[in-house]
């Protein structure tokens, strides 16, 4: 039986694809394109509510293409009820171990409905792994946050890390496969290991401790988490291996708008653990999300987000508008924003970023940098990671998977271009 796998959202979701597809294949399933596919699994992602429509609307695509569908991902979590009825399965994010159980009962008329909030070992499932350079490891799955705008830990859950001997085994035998990067990712990495007496700046002197030439990226980390072990972290970061490469969101530039997104940290705290970074690594690529309209903020608020962008200037922001999530707290709050200036705000971040991004970007113009490449780039060249993880592009012929000394010829606001001085 051929199968296919329509995957869309976060590299969590990207690696539960590379798990259930391993399943499948060592249960004799044969993984297809979509139109020889008997069932198609769709991996949902519903973190906002255009991306929640989106996958309502392919699912009917591909059922009233007289495909079998199977839901898998977070939608089944977040709006269950409303998934078209016809589907033949549908299985949670804690459940993707159950994907052969799945199209087996689908075959025999019985639909099966897992979306139970369960423990699933994800480090101990086989995996098919797409990319031959980096390698995305969750360390972790759910947070120990309850943000009022967000849906994803009603699929996610709470915290629950995995174990830094079995982090560290997965890096190892990554490493053992050629692979040069390893992205450490989960819903938030600044509360690893908070369930099992540790925390991130320990994991990381672990993996960096291993023997070998090869980089980790740090995912996504909450300030309120970091700023509770930030010297350990600082500490862990100083390491060659770790990308100067930090995710740290900070949402809004209003404090008030923070207490309403029980962000649990203020703008202060997220400015004091840049500003030590900084300080430590003057080169720091500083990533951060910004969401415009939240309810009650009102304009001297934005305002607030427009002058702490132009204060800590990072290297890349990712606006996104306030979106109405179910079951959500800040569904149901007041002073809800209207549409047309949640889109006039994030037309306005957008600008700002793309300026400050451009403005930073120009000064490695002329200078050699260090470069990990990963693979042809979508817009053509090599692209490639400098090893403050800036995306840059360099001629077809360089080498894939290996280290090498170039020069930067040019920059734009989201990625620079070199050429190759050597290896
Ligand atoms: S940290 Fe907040 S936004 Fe992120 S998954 Fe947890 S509750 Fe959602």
């Amino acid at each position: 039986m051929r199968v296919y796998i329509e995957t869309y959202g976060c590299a969590r979701n990207r690696a539960d694809a590379e798990i259930m597809e391993a399943l499948l294949v060592n249960a004799g399933f044969k993984l297809s394109n979509l139109d020889s596919a008997d069932y198609v699994i769709i991996n949902t992602c519903a973190v906002k509510d255009p991306t929640e429509t989106h996958m309502h609307r392919r699912i009917k695509e591909l059922l009233d293409d007289g495909k079998k569908v199977i839901v898998a991902g977070c939608l089944p979590h977040i709006s269950l009820e409303k998934i078209d009825n016809r589907v033949s399965a549908i299985i949670g994010v804690k459940s993707i171990n159950r994907i052969v159980d799945a199209i087996r009962l689908a075959e025999k008329g019985i639909k099966l409905v897992d979306v139970e909030q369960k423990s699933l070992d994800k480090l101990e499932l086989p995996r098919i792994l797409k990319s031959r350079v980096a390698i995305t490891i969750p360390i972790s799955e759910g947070c120990l946050n309850a943000c009022t705008y967000c849906a994803t830990r009603f699929a996610r859950g709470v915290l629950k890390s995995y174990s830094p001997e079995k982090i560290v085994k997965w890096v190892k035998e990554a490493l053992a496969k050629g692979y040069r990067e390893i992205q450490l990712s989960s819903e938030d990495t600044g509360c690893y290991g908070f369930d099992i007496r540790t925390n991130l700046a320990k994991l990381l002197d672990e993996i960096t401790s291993i023997e070998g030439e090869f980089r980790v990226r740090v995912g996504m980390a909450n300030p309120n988490h970091v700023i509770k072990f930030l010297d350990e972290l600082i500490d862990a970061y100083k390491d060659e291996k770790i990308y100067k490469f930090l995710h740290l969101p900070v949402q809004s530039g209003d404090n008030d708008i923070l207490r309403r997104m029980a962000r649990t940290y203020t703008v202060e705290d997220f400015e004091e653990i840049v500003g030590a970074f900084r300080k430590e690594f003057p080169e720091l690529n500083l990533n951060t999300d910004i969401i415009v309209g939240f309810p009650g903020e009102d304009e001297e608020a934005f305002q607030r987000t427009v002058e702490l962008i132009k204060r800590v200037r990072p290297d890349k922001i990712n606006v996104s508008r306030f979106s109405l999530r179910p079951k959500t707290l800040a569904a149901r709050m007041p002073n809800q924003i209207h549409g047309r200036i949640a889109k006039q705000r994030s037309r306005i971040l957008h600008r700002l970023r793309l300026s400050i991004s451009y403005e930073i970007n120009q000064k490695y113009i002329g200078r050699e940098v260090l470069v990990l490449t990963h693979g042809h780039g979508e817009k053509g060249g090599i692209e490639g990671r400098t090893m403050n993880y800036k995306d840059i592009i360099l001629p077809e012929d360089a080498p894939i998977g290996e280290f090498l000394k170039v020069k930067v010829t040019k920059a734009t606001a989201t990625y620079l271009m070199g050429e190759i001085l050597g290896s």
